[in-house]
């Protein structure tokens, strides 16, 4: 037995252990930020040259063989090809990144205005309800996206907005009979409850709509200035859709026709996180057929005092505007945010693909207008989450909250292991079977962690079970490949289908290790045990902690805390009804009103889908009760 080799090993796998620390990637950063661009175009409302637009241009070779030699070290500042002030040293740390750019409709390099620095705004739930699996999603790609950003190096400043007033907001409020504050704060605690279940990274900030009317207020005052915004008769404020060049062709090819045309059904899409056809009862006042709100006017029998503003807009000169009494349009609150947090300018938005046309057209038009700079450089769009082949929406009644689709903890895990491991564009399906495959993946994982930890905690220890011949490693060497592997995925667009398939190759090379041995030691010909390659072991342990980094999936889902969302007694007993079930119940009831059997039937379906059965009761409310059988058979 060679015990100084075996000391020399652990010493060795201490170091690698060490190297492989998670916290410092997420440690705070000074961020400073330098911005003179070299191309400029006109810009109409300002009668002035402006810095050009948000299109990429294509990396020169000296940047490219600088980001190629990662992990160089240098003093030097210079200027990267925009004239930005980038510095040499940062720079070529950061391995290079390509992205699907929604902008420009192709995979390119994702360059940042002030690298080291990423900006990153990102579209956040609207709080009257729980969110969905579908919602969940695009939080769930916003994280990949961000650890994939800070693993390659880059230093990411993230805000995600709260939507706490729009019209579904007041409707349920009027239902249940409580304030706007009490219905957004309880469904605000939800979310982040479900953020930290899922094992997300937060963003420096989310901001509420209802805590910047006025800057909402002063955007408004900007686009009029500009020439792009006007006031109804009624008092409400659009947006002049015909006024702004380039409307409708920048994250969509909108026909010029049908824009005259204005809310009709051209793009199909549905929006996960809320509607996104502008057509209400609002459209009678607007002069294009396609301007959106900015401001809805006070209409006493829709809107609520709590949810209504009177802004007032300091004017230079000392004058002062008011933009009248009402509340913003949906749009308006993302442009607003991300100029206040992130600037007129930012370097990555994201959201779910439904989201594009017309949320982020408008958002484009709206910022571009009131700032006249290029609004964001790279737009990055998730695609949807399906049951069966249905998209899976509030509207269609197939919606799963995280908590009714995953009931336990490894439940929760698995699901966020489902959508990281997944093409963030194309559309996932979330089905029994997709989720107990990713369970399965899941404590394969588990288990041989364990082991590497039991088996290189006890090589520490007094009692060395094990003999070190060497610490030259033919695992080491393979995980050292697979690494880069993986690190050649993440940065390919967030392949991270590629990076599974990495991370199952070492999990596999460490699986035979232990297998080789215990396959020896079965052997009655063996009176020693042959050694384990502990070097390779604890190479695998420190690269599944750094791929860790990106997967998040080690880590202990904390208990739910948001309480009941409808909890009903049945026999005297508190039952804990999820929110959707309790909505699928009352579609039900409507649907039994209108003698709507079919619907009713296929409505009790989904109920019982979701692991609960109705009872109906003559006269009174129905009773419902948790199928356990059901639940359990979800396993
Ligand atoms: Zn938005």
């Amino acid at each position: 037995m060679k015990v100084a080799n075996a000391v020399t090993a652990s010493s060795f796998a201490a170091s690698l252990l060490l190297r492989g620390n998670l916290s410092d990637a997420y440690a705070p950063t000074i961020h400073i930020r330098t911005r003179t661009k070299k191309s400029f175009h006109y810009c109409k409302p300002c009668k002035a040259m402006l810095p050009s637009s948000s299109a990429v241009p294509p990396l020169s070779r000296r940047r490219l063989r600088r980001s190629i030699s990662p992990f160089s070290l240098g003093n030097s500042s210079n200027t990267d090809d925009y004239g930005n002030g980038v510095d040499v040293e940062s720079a070529a740390k950061l391995r290079q990144l390509t992205l699907y750019n929604s902008l420009t409709r192709t995979k390119a390099p994702f360059v940042p205005l002030s690298s080291p620095l990423v900006t990153m705004y990102t579209c956040g739930p609207t709080v009257y309800d729980s969110a969905h699996v579908g919602n969940f999603r695009a939080f769930l790609t916003y994280d990949v996206l961000k650890r994939v950003l800070t693993y390659l190096g880059y230093n990411v400043d993230h805000i995600c907005n709260l939507t706490d007033v729009d019209d579904k907001i007041i409707k349920r409020c009027d239902r249940e009979g409580v304030s706007l504050m009490e219905l957004t704060r309880k469904f605000e605690g939800k979310f982040f409850d479900d953020l930290e279940a899922l094992n997300i990274v937060k963003a420096r900030a989310y901001p509420r709509a209802t805590d910047h009317i006025q800057e909402m207020a002063q955007f408004i005052v900007d686009l009029e200035k500009n020439g792009l915004a006007y006031q109804s008769e009624e008092g409400s404020w659009y947006f002049a859709v015909s006024k702004k060049e380039g409307y409708g062709t920048r994250l969509v090819n909108l026909d010029p026709e049908q824009l005259k045309k204005g809310a009709s059904a051209e793009t199909g899409g549905g929006g996960a996180q809320r509607g996104v056809m502008d057509a209400d009862e609002y459209d009678a006042e607007k002069e294009g057929a396609r301007d959106f709100c900015l401001w809805k006017a006070y209409k006493p029998e829709f809107d609520r005092d709590d949810a209504t503003w009177d802004p007032i807009v300091e004017l230079k000169g000392g004058e002062t505007k008011k933009i009248g009494r009402g509340r913003p349009g949906w749009h308006l609150e993302c442009s607003a945010m991300a100029r206040k947090y992130l600037g007129d300018t930012i370097d990555l938005h994201a959201g779910g693909v439904d989201l594009k046309f017309p949320h982020h057209e408008n958002e484009i038009a709206q910022s571009e207008g009131a700032n006249c700079a290029p609004f964001c450089h790279c737009w990055v769009h998730n695609g949807f989450v399906n049951i069966g082949d249905e998209k899976m929406s509030k509207s269609k009644g197939n919606f799963l909250t995280l908590r009714t689709a995953c009931p336990t903890s490894d439940d929760v895990r698995a699901y966020r292991y489902l959508v990281v491991s997944s093409q963030y564009r194309n559309p996932l399906s979330f089905t029994d079977t997709a989720l107990g495959a990713a369970k399965k993946a899941l404590k394969r994982l588990d288990k041989l962690k364990i082991m590497i930890v039991d088996v290189l905690s006890k090589e520490n220890g007094a009692n060395i079970a094990y003999v070190v011949d060497s610490v030259d490693s033919n695992i080491a060497t393979t995980v050292e490949r697979e690494l880069a592997n993986f690190e050649v995925a993440i940065a390919d667009d967030l392949s991270m289908p590629r990076a599974s398939a990495s991370l199952f190759s070492i999990v596999k090379l460490a699986e035979n290790e232990f297998k080789r041995v215990t396959k020896a030691a079965d052997d009655p010909d063996f009176s020693v045990l042959p050694p384990l390659d502990l070097v390779g072991l604890a190479s695998v342990k420190q690269a599944l902690e750094k791929m860790d980094t990106i997967f998040g999936i080690f880590y202990d889902v904390p208990e739910e805390k948001g309480g009941s969302d409808g909890g009903v007694s049945v026999n005297g007993n508190q039952l804990l009804v999820p929110d959707d079930v309790m909505q699928l119940v009352a579609q039900r009831s409507a649907a039994k009103d209108a003698k709507d059997w079919d619907l009713a039937d296929s409505l009790r379906s989904k109920i019982a889908a979701l692991g609960f059965e109705v009872k109906d009761v003559k006269g009174g409310d129905p009773i419902i009760s948790r199928n356990d059988e059901l639940l359990i058979s979800k396993d």
